[in-house]
């Protein structure tokens, strides 16, 4: 079968290879024919090696499909079934996940030295686990998460990570207040949906940060009040809270600078809320006398930062009932055999979400 392969850390381009074999099927595994796969920031930072990602490896996290084999002891789910790709699956019995917090399970991460991928020339690795720029992808039951039939598969891979992360900060870590003020800094497919987010939760000023005029008219479509520059930022600020710092603030980019930018446009007392995924090596610097005096909250979201499971399901809800707009996410459609081009346009910046139709 197809899928896009990066040969080696630090390479732009993929290549489109149909030697290859998803591996690892068995007992507990399903086989899953990938319909539709969104780009997302992290396939990027996964090849250039801010995430670290053993190579060869198949990027790709953000996907959807049917699936077409099932493993002994799979009882839930069964060849046709629609699912959405879940790079982050609950094991349901450790600490974390007793508590609630789905999104701190390791259990996704114990395959991470495990192929997910062979070709003639070697193992090839999956990327978060998973790889979904290939037509088939093996994985453990528990990453492959029903959904409805009005879902389309476009619509649900999104629901598999950007929007997922993006409404998650503001709905569950933020949990932002109705009436307050929010500044998002960083407005691809993420960003735009913390935006989303925070105007559902009521807020009365959102400020969409970005340097890309494009991504900047998008997130007025989606609920921001104002979107400015990140060198506008600071005569936002002075405008929309007299200087004070906005309540809330979404770091959506993953870099200590705009972590940096963020906590300083927070209101003493107010919510940082970190969002973007960034290197081990990248610090933020705070002093302790700001830390202590400013009270600021530095929270930081992964993945939504609450139940995974009943994430899916709300955005489900939100989307059906038209609370939420993801088809007007998806700005870029492109096959397998053009990512090498939608890489180029995430990187420009010009794209909020690419969908890849496998
Ligand atoms: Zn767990
Ligand atoms: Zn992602």
């Amino acid at each position: 079968m197809r899928a896009a392969v990066l040969h080696e850390i630090g390479q732009e381009k993929l290549e489109i290879l149909d030697d290859i074999e998803a591996v690892g099927f068995g007992p507990g595994k399903v086989r899953v024919r990938v319909r539709a796969t969104g780009l997302c920031h992290s396939d990027l930072s996964a090849m250039n090696g801010v995430l670290p990602q053993p190579a060869p490896f198949v990027p790709g996290h953000e996907g959807a499909g049917e699936i077409l084999e099932v493993g002994e002891q799979v009882t839930r789910l069964k060849p046709g079934d629609r699912v959405v790709i879940c790079w982050l699956p609950a094991c349901g019995a450790c600490p974390a996940c007793r508590r609630g917090q789905t999104e701190l399970c390791l259990a996704g991460f114990m395959n991470a030295g495990t192929p997910n991928f062979r070709r003639p020339g070697g193992d090839v690795f999956g990327f978060a686990g998973t790889g979904t720029f290939a037509e088939e992808v093996v994985v453990d039951a528990g990453c492959a998460v029903p959904i409805p039939e009005d879902v389309p598969f476009d619509i649900a891979a999104l629901i598999g990570c950007g929007v997922t992360t993006g409404l998650g900060a503001a709905l569950n870590t933020a949990d932002v207040e109705a009436g307050s003020s929010v500044a998002v800094i960083g407005c691809g497919g993420v960003g735009i949906s913390a935006v989303q987010g925070a105007r559902l939760k009521g807020a009365a000023e959102i400020v969409a940060v970005d340097p890309v005029a494009s991504r900047r008219e998008s997130a007025l479509k989606f609920g921001a009040t104002k979107a400015v520059s990140p060198e506008e930022l600071a005569g936002a600020k002075q405008q929309v809270t007299g200087g004070e710092g906005f309540d809330y603030v979404f770091e959506v980019v993953g870099r200590s600078a705009t972590a940096r930018t963020a906590y300083e446009n927070t209101r003493r007392g107010g919510t940082l809320v970190v969002v973007g995924a960034g290197a081990m090596d990248d610090f933020l610097q705070l002093n302790m006398f700001e830390l202590f005096f400013d009270e600021k909250r530095i929270l930081p979201s992964m993945y939504g930062g609450g139940d995974v499971l009943s994430s899916y399901e709300r955005t489900i809800a939100l989307w059906r009932a038209g609370r939420v707009d993801l088809a007007g996410l998806i700005t870029h459609r492109v096959p397998l055999a053009e990512i090498n081009e939608a890489l180029d346009q995430m990187r420009t910046g010009t794209a909020l979400r690419t969908c890849i139709e496998i």
